[in-house]
């Protein structure tokens, strides 16, 4: 058994990040990875043998562009192009109608008319305290804020949509369809406090950082990151589905980049009763299941503004998706669940080749859903698309049931990785002052089931590698971490 500071069980964007900052701690760092290939949620393949890349999962980055650890790891300096489309999510409704979220908050307002002044007061402020918001969101739980002005901003909108009543602040159809496709993120009931802070945060995203998609695919981000760890000494092992922490005794500290269901299993009953009891009532919310499509032609949207848009959300009116997603939550199947589409070579002309080009899809469905979502989501998209099934050379389709053998941390297709309620949002997994700690000795969670929850960020990753370095090294040096910057020199004892 090889000794090492540390291991990292797990190479999703939290095991990545906390690999950056370890080994830039001047720390010997080893990552295991159950799948063949590094990136977790971030992984990029070839499909159909066609030439042509898939997003595996994640596709589009409104949380990597704006978060912390990713800003100073400075993606586009390590040749990671973020490339941000004119519109960032459009909503297509019935009637050839649809409402767009360019990246100019001027030109969003304009387009949707007499609602033009009220997304204008929604999403203004927050833009202007974008930098603030982000971070009181994705900061970690013991990080106070800067000033409470973006508290106040993120609360107040937050209890109003977040309560039902913010939808009568406007006239029409399209504003509140586009605000609650953005809310439907966060996969759960609607309204709801979680989902309206969601809108927030993401809403005001896409006027400002952007909802960008990474040149080539996101992988690019789980390489860069990988290409870091590796340059301070990181080695990564794949094909290695750690079962048990008693494997991993060589190390001095372990992180897992897993979900409770997962450090349980690595446990295996070590844990202290109250909090393992703790870990088994933690809540998972809806699956996503997933069409990959190769298609002949850009998808033929009703209103052609929507095929500038880098995402679309397909979900009706704002009564329709709160009646779907809450259904969803409840563990009942519809037939128009909420689905999320991706056509890549849209801002990234370079995925499409000749006839051929990638469109990523998945439906909001029941946890472990066992079904296979094809008809259901073409069916979708051909709703606000007529033809679009005419120009499908391929798919392949992933059960929400099927996405925990993909990724363990998937659980019965669960995304998030835990459900994203108020509660879990903010006690995740379990009420704690440092919830990356676990009570057994240098084991600590560093996945999105830790604050501040699911998306590509690396902020869990972060957090708890700090904690790591603080409680288990005596380091409170904050690495740097600038492509060219030099790592801690850490003083190995003895
Ligand atoms: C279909 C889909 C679409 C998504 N779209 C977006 C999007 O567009 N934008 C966005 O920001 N987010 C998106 N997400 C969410 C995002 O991918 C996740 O929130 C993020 O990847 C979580 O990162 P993580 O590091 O916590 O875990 P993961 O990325 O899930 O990685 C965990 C890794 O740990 C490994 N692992 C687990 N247990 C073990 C073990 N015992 N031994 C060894 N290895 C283990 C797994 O194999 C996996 O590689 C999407 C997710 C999916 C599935």
């Amino acid at each position: 058994m090889s000794t090492t500071d540390v291991a990292i069980v797990g190479t999703g964007p939290n095991g990545l990040a906390a690999g950056v900052v370890l080994a830039r701690a001047g720390l010997r760092v080893e990552l295991h990875e159950a799948a063949d290939s590094i990136g977790g949620g971030l992984r990029t393949a070839s499909l159909f043998d066609s030439g042509v890349v898939h997003d595996l999962c994640s596709a589009v980055h409104p949380m990597a562009a704006a978060s912390p650890f990713l800003r100073a790891f400075d993606l586009p300096a390590r040749g990671v192009e973020l490339l941000r489309p004119e519109i960032a999510y459009a909503h297509p409704l019935d009637g050839g109608r649809a409402a767009l979220a360019h990246r100019s908050l001027a030109r969003t307002c304009e387009h949707l008319g007499a609602d033009g002044p009220a997304w204008r007061r929604l999403m203004g402020p927050l833009l202007e305290r974008s930098e603030e918001v982000v971070d009181l969101v994705l900061s970690g739980p013991r990080t106070l804020p800067r000033t409470s002005a973006a508290a106040l901003l993120l609360a107040s909108r937050a209890a109003l949509h977040g309560s039902g009543l913010g939808a009568a602040l406007f006239r029409g159809e399209e504003a509140p369809a586009l605000l609650t496709g953005v809310a439907a993120h966060a996969v759960g009931k609607l309204p709801s406090l979680a989902s309206a802070g969601v809108a927030m945060l993401l809403g005001h995203l896409a006027h400002g950082t952007g909802w960008p998609l990474p040149r080539g695919g996101s992988g690019r981000i789980a390489e860069a990151l990988a290409e870091d760890i590796t340059a301070h000494g990181g080695v990564f092992h794949t094909g290695h589905h750690v079962k048990d922490l008693a494997e991993l005794r060589g190390a001095r500290v372990v992180l897992l980049d897993t979900s409770p269901k997962g450090l349980l299993a690595l446990a295996g009953g070590r844990l202290p009763r109250a909090y393992a009891r703790g870990l088994e009532r933690f809540r998972y919310g809806p699956g996503a299941a997933k069409v990959d499509f190769l298609v002949s032609e850009p998808i033929p949207w009703a209103d052609p503004a929507v095929g500038r848009a880098g995402t679309v959300h397909l979900g009706g009116t704002h009564a329709e998706m709160v009646r779907q997603e809450t259904a969803n939550a409840r563990g009942v199947r519809t037939g128009k669940p909420f689905v999320l589409v991706v056509d890549p070579a849209v801002a990234d002309p370079g995925r499409a080749l000749p006839g051929k080009r990638p469109v990523w899809a998945y439906a909001h469905v029941p946890n472990g859903d066992p079904i296979d979502p094809y008809d259901l989501v073409r069916a979708r998209i051909e709703r606000y698309a007529p033809g679009f099934g005419d120009t499908v050379i391929a798919h392949r389709s992933v059960a929400a049931a099927a996405y925990e053998t993909y990724n363990p941390n998937y659980v019965g297709g669960d995304i998030g990785s835990g459900a994203m309620t108020l509660y879990q949002s903010i006690a995740r997994p379990l009420p704690r002052l440092d919830p990356y700690r676990t009570p057994l000795p240098g084991v600590f969670l560093c996945s999105a089931s830790t604050p501040p929850g699911p998306g590509v960020h690396g902020m869990s990753g972060y957090l708890a590698a700090l904690s790591a370095l603080r409680h288990c090294f005596g380091i409170c040096e904050v690495p740097d971490l600038a492509p060219d910057s030099a790592p801690l020199a850490f003083q190995r004892p003895g």
